[in-house]
């Protein structure tokens, strides 16, 4: 049985899930924008640094493989992972939320990588 605190809680995480798996493809976008970057000579846009940091920590950066993960996005209810660790990297690292203040809404922030997501609830 449903208490009304409940649905609120499952509510919040549809409204989570539904926006991390939206950033997954501008994650995906964000690896392209990389690479193009890197083999163009522009290793110092935050894109190229993203990819410089993944291929330094021993994980190859590919169009294909990112976009395969991109795809393949699926943050679960209450463990939310971080859709650029995911898509550049491959792993699933948790986000923290913070609560909804009066000026911004709720976040999920990786400490991993510094992304931060908000949960939009407009
Ligand atoms: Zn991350």
């Amino acid at each position: 049985m449903n208490t009304p605190a409940d649905e609120i809680d499952s509510s919040l995480e549809e409204l989570r899930i539904a926006a991390l798996v939206r950033q997954a493809p501008l994650e995906f976008a964000r690896v392209v924008y990389g690479l193009n970057d890197r083999a163009n000579g522009r290793a110092g846009t935050m894109a190229a640094e993203d990819v410089a940091r993944t291929v330094r920590q021993g994980s190859p950066v590919t169009r294909e493989r990112a976009e395969q993960r991109a795809r393949g996005f699926l943050p679960v209810a209450g463990h939310e992972h971080c859709p650029r660790c995911w898509v550049f990297n491959g792993i699933k690292s948790p986000l923290q939320y913070r609560e909804a203040t009066a000026e911004r809404p709720e976040s999920g922030g990786c400490k991993v990588c510094g992304a931060e997501y908000a949960t939009r609830v407009d």
